[in-house]
């Protein structure tokens, strides 16, 4: 078939098997121009590990450190005739090119909240690795179901207390309009910090330690975000935000456990980047949009892949220290947060029309930005060929 996107809202709903595997091939060959890092864990257990910062996490400990993964995701397979989703082709891309280069790869997919893939691959570990010297906690969801109760619950992206009313860009139409979302209920407060909060990444930790899978010395890190006034309402202050302040208290309670181990846990504040998840949140892609484009012109831009090659380089390996913030989180949101940039956001916020979209903002980066997340528009990959959706990889269909 020719594959081309179909983009629904926020979501593409095809991807292109070779555009992806140049993604994840473009990604290897960034991590591998930066050289190999010194102290980084052999053995990388990624939670999230098919796309955005998971993806660029598993890289970086493939091919900046010559580690073992196991990467565990939740994604679609492809069929005759349709097209899997973007994280199940990154996927077979990645570990063909980690086994071409002689290293341990193997996928799990399937829901990572469930007790039955916690089990899986606690079995996989054991009998490929032994233990793990790392675990990346790296997922972003809609939804979660709870494995004690049976019970789903239900993230969603709203303020807390108050209505609000702020600037959104449909990125595929290039709009500006006020978009005004009502305040979340105590319910949905409590369900996002559910699914987006640290309990499951918790019970990760206890099920891993529990099963004697977790080595010596082992660091768990996890995601998180703060970003700018401009998107506190939606972001830092809303429900998301509420989840992610549970995430960042989880940290120190797996700290705490993990120290008998000599382990360690930290949440990193990472960059606001255009990935599948930020795609889905009000007001944050116009951000990221007018962000790009200040960040480029400063010659201070960076993608996932760059995020994560520098967070292993200069905050947890390679002789390089966490330099916590006063919350005790590492910032690798830095460069991000550089006053020069924010007060140039601040100055573009409030001027940014449907008619200056383009010039005031890289409203054109994110567009391109997305349609690579699902395999689009990367160089060298024929668009127009007749291309077989289906492509062969060592993991199921969860
Ligand atoms: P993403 O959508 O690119 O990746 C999400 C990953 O989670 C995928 O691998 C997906 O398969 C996996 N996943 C989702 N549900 C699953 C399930 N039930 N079982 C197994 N796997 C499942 O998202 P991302 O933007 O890379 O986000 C990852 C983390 O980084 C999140 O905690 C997010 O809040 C954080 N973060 C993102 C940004 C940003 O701007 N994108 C900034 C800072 C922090």
């Amino acid at each position: 078939m020719i594959i081309k996107p179909k983009v629904r809202g926020f979501i593409c709903i095809t991807a292109h098997p070779q555009g992806c595997a140049a993604n994840v091939a473009s990604q290897i060959g960034y991590v591998k121009s930066k050289g190999l890092l010194d102290a980084m864990p052999r053995r990388v257990l990624v939670i999230g590990a098919s796309t955005g910062y998971g993806l660029a996490s598993r890289i970086v400990a493939a091919f900046a450190g010559n580690a073992g993964t196991i990467g565990v995701f939740f994604e679609k397979p492809p069929e005759e005739g349709r097209t899997g989703s973007a994280g199940w082709y990154n996927s077979a891309a990645f570990e063909a090119e980690a086994h071409a280069a002689g290293l341990y790869a193997r996928s799990v997919n399937g829901d990572a909240f469930s007790d039955t893939i916690k089990r899986q691959v606690i079995d996989r570990i054991k009998a490929d690795l032994g233990q793990v010297d790392a675990v990346i906690y790296s997922l972003a969801s809609p939804r979660r179901t709870d494995p004690r109760n049976g019970e789903t619950y239900k993230s969603v992206l709203k303020p807390i207390g108050a209505s609000y009313t702020a600037k959104t860009v449909d990125t595929d139409k290039g709009i500006v309009s006020d978009i005004t979302i009502e305040p979340a209920t105590d319910l949905e407060i409590r369900e996002t910090t559910a699914v987006m909060g640290g309990e499951d990444w918790e019970m990760w930790i206890d099920a891993l330690a529990a099963a004697g899978v977790l080595a010596p010395g082992a660091t768990t890190v996890s995601y998180s975000y703060i970003g700018p006034k401009v998107t506190w309402a939606i972001y830092r202050n809303g429900t998301i935000g509420r989840a992610k302040e549970n995430l960042e208290a989880a940290a120190a309670s797996i700290a705490h456990k993990l120290a008998p181990l000599g382990g360690r846990a930290y949440v990193s504040i990472n960059k606001a980047l255009v990935t599948q998840a930020s795609s889905a949140i009000p007001v944050v892609p116009l951000y990221i949009s007018a962000l790009y484009r200040l960040m480029k012109e400063k010659g201070i831009h960076e993608g996932c892949i760059e995020q994560i090659q520098r967070l292993f380089a200069q905050r947890l390996c390679n002789g390089a220290s966490p330099q916590l913030d006063v919350e005790g989180r590492i910032r690798i949101d830095d460069l991000e947060m550089r006053p020069d940039i924010q007060e140039a956001v601040e100055k573009i916020w409030p001027a940014v029309t449907t008619e200056n979209l383009e010039s005031l903002t890289d409203i054109a980066g994110y567009r391109k930005e997305f349609l690579r997340l699902f395999g689009f528009g990367l160089e060298g990959v024929d668009y127009e060929a007749e291309t077989n959706p289906v492509v062969p990889a060592g993991f199921g269909g969860g």
